[in-house]
Order: structure tokens, then sequence, then C-alpha cells
């Protein structure tokens, strides 16, 4: 084994060139990548580094979505040798990966510590969230299984295990947008002359697994970096936060000076649905999430979407559509119905096609902007949290 620069010893010969891929694995380092800005900048100042090797350090970091200091191949040894002794650079490992037939892409990650998480590339549809149709979009997890327990979803099925770092929900960016290039030069020779650093990700929804607002500040640090036009380069306005309305957090979320859209995932626009559904709901009921979308709204000058999933004999009766309507209208909102996605081991259902069709038309007929999403990916469970719940139960996560 070669010495190791953090642990000299009088036996072993000096050696200039550390072994860098040994000295940057210590687990009580920080991913570089979990670091602001504004502390990496203060940190190379104390290492009297010259101030333009911040911004290759980010461009090797972001852009090029390297994996290891060795190829940060612009800065000096002694940089890169200090940066490793201070800074991990991990990156979550394919497990899996699902591609259904409508090229919906579901991704497993494993974590450092063996944990799963997931994350879904959906390809354009202009539908979704009203981007232009050479959109991606990539869907990604917060928290490893979720504290929520909304009775219908399998991401808190098995409880929450912990909150993802920054670095692990930048992470998921970075990995697929490396898969996708990997991918066109291994089907596609002819397009090498294409930079390596060509951005795929164009619009990020916070809608996996886990519930964000309630990972704050671990989730504001990954996208002011996903944001920031040094590092992801996905608009504000392309982020989109799902939450099942922790409302002292979207208070704060409202009074964060970037301009993320935010959408409530609301299932019931009473009481008595969403209780039966959601249990955040006797926490925060309606008039509270209200309060907090309507001082959103208000400071942002901007429409929130309401997320409706349709599940048989639940929340989908015609007479919902009624307060929802009034809801939607309170808080000039627009409306994504969802048909449920079957769960297994749930015992919730999905309308028929033509019920969640009817149900729409009359949400429309309402004057609601709304928007019926037939989803995507249906046939490769994407619904938050279940690839990862299967493999978890069926023991294929040691892959
Ligand atoms: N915790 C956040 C974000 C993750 S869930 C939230 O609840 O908003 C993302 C979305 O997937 C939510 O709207 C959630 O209600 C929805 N969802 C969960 N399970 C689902 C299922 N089986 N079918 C359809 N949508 C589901
Ligand atoms: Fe958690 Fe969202 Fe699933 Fe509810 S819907 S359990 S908040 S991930």
């Amino acid at each position: 084994m070669p010495c190791q620069k953090t642990r000299p010893s009088q036996f072993c010969p000096p050696n200039p060139v550390p072994d860098i891929s040994q000295i940057s694995n210590l687990p009580e380092l920080p991913d570089i990548r979990s670091v602001s800005r504004e502390e990496l900048a203060t940190r190379l100042s104390d290492w009297k580094t010259p101030t333009y090797r911040l911004e290759q350090l980010m461009a090797w970091l972001y852009p090029s979505r390297v994996t290891t200091w060795d190829e940060m191949t612009n800065l000096p040894r002694t940089l890169r040798e200090e940066l490793a002794r201070n800074y991990r650079l991990v990156s979550p490992s394919l497990v899996q990966k699902q591609g259904s037939a409508d090229s919906t892409q579901k991704f497993l990650w494993r974590l450092e510590d063996g944990n799963l998480i997931e994350s879904v590339l959906i390809p354009a549809n202009p539908d979704l969230y009203g981007e232009r149709a050479d959109r991606h979009t990539l869907c990604v997890s917060t928290q490893v299984g979720c504290a929520y327990g909304c009775r219908f979803c399998a991401s808190g099925l098995d409880g929450w295990r912990r909150n993802l770092l920054p670095h692990e929900i930048v992470g998921q960016v970075l990995a697929v947008e490396r898969w996708h290039a990997g991918q066109r030069l291994t089907e596609t020779p002819a397009v090498e002359s294409v930079p390596q650093t060509a951005r795929l990700i164009n619009n990020l929804v916070i809608m996996g697994m886990g519930e964000p607002l309630a990972n704050y500040e671990h989730l504001m640090v990954a996208l002011r970096a996903l944001n920031a036009p040094w590092g992801g380069g996905i608009g504000a306005r392309k982020i989109t936060i799902s939450t099942s309305g922790v409302a002292p957090k979207i208070r704060e979320l409202a009074d964060d000076p970037l301009q993320f859209r935010l959408a409530i995932s609301l299932h019931g626009a009473r009481d008595e649905v969403r209780n039966q559904i959601m249990p955040i709901n006797r926490k925060f009921p309606l008039s509270v999430l209200t309060e907090a979308c309507q001082y959103y709204v208000e400071k942002k000058g901007k429409m929130i979407t309401l997320e409706y999933i349709l599940i048989a004999d639940v929340n989908d009766a015609v007479g919902e559509v009624v307060p929802l309507a009034e809801l939607a209208q309170l808080l000039h909102a627009k409306v994504n119905l969802i048909p449920y996605n079957r769960v297994e081991g749930l015992s919730w259902n999905r309308p028929e096609e033509e019920h969640c069709r009817a149900f729409s038309d009359a949400l429309q007929s309402q004057g609601v902007p709304t928007t019926l999403r037939l989803e995507k990916g249906h046939d490769i469970e994407a619904a938050c949290g279940q690839l990862r719940l299967k493999s978890e139960r069926n023991g294929t996560t040691s892959a």
C-alpha cells in the first residue's frame, strides 16, 4: 500500500505524489459539491490560490462533471492534493435503469452508505409544465424514504431513513448527464464532436422520493448550485419544488430571492378528504396551507400548480370539482390531474380513463386551467419510491 501523505510514517520514504484516490476517500470529510461556492472561495484564498482557480474548479465539478481529482488537469497538482485532503468527490452508482416504451427512464442509485434512491428522466412533454418540446425533465429525490406517510405513496411505506446531502441531490443530475453523454458515444459514434459538457437536463422537478421542504437547507444548497450559470445552468423558473404542504417552509421559500416554481400535492380540496390520505393535513390543514400559498403567490407574483392524484372512490367524485375549483381560483392556480399509479401492496385504484376525462372537463368548465396528465412511465413503476421499495424488498440491492 502506498504511503499516504495524511498519515506520514518515519518508516516510509517521503512520497511527493500521494495517491489521490486514497486520501480522497476519508468518510469524515465533506463532499466538495456539498460545500457552497462562497465557502470554497474562502478556502482557496486561505490557501493563497489565485481567484481564477475557483472558476476552473467549478467548471470541472459541474459542466465537466468529473468524478476524480486527477481529471482536473489544468489545476496544479499541489492544489488537487490539497482539495483531496479536505474534500471528497463521490457520485451515486447506478444499480438499475429501466426505460419505458415512451422512453421515460428510471434510475435506481446506490449511495455511499448503501441506501437506494431514484431519479426519473422524462423526455419532452409540452403539457407537463408548459415547456418547449425539446426539454428533458429530471425528477430527483431529496430523502431516503419519507416521514410523511401519505397513504397512497410508496416512498413513505418503509418510513424515513435520512435526508440527502446537497451533493447527493446535485449528483443525481450530474450522473444522469454523464450516463447520457456516455450513451451517445456508444450508440452513435458520429456525435463524438458534441462536447461532453453539453447539458441535457433543462427542467428539474423535485418530486422524487422524500419531502423536499423537510430537507430545506440541503435542498437550497443543491438548487443554488444547479441553478447557477457556473453550476448546472438550470433556470430557476425551470425548477419546480413539490410539497405535500409544509406550510412554514412554503413561507420561507416565498422569502427566498430565487424564483423557483412551487407545486402543492393537494389530492383533496376538503379537509375530510385530505385527512384520510395525507397525515400532514392534521398538522397543516387546508386553511393554514391556503394562507401559506397565498403568501407565496403574493410575494412571488407567480402561479402555483396544484397536483391532484385521481384515486378511485376517494377523491374523484364529481362533487369534489367545486371545492377544488374554488381553491384553485382563490390561489390563481392551475391544476394537474394525475390518474393514480397503482402501488403493489396498497389497495388504492386508478379511476377509468373516461372518468378522469370527465373530472378534468368539469374542472375546466369552471374556468380552471387544467391538465390531465395521462402519466408517462406508468409501465416502469415511475411513481415515486416504487422501484426502490421493490428492489429492497426483493433483495436486489446488493448488485
Ligand atoms: N413529497 C413531495 C414530493 C415527492 S412526491 C410531495 O408530496 O409533493 C411527488 C408527487 O408524486 C406528489 O404529488 C405525490 O403525491 C405523487 N405520488 C405519490 N405516489 C403516487 C402514485 N402512486 N401515483 C401517482 N402519484 C403519486
Ligand atoms: Fe412523502 Fe410526498 Fe410520498 Fe407524501 S407523497 S409520502 S410527502 S414523498
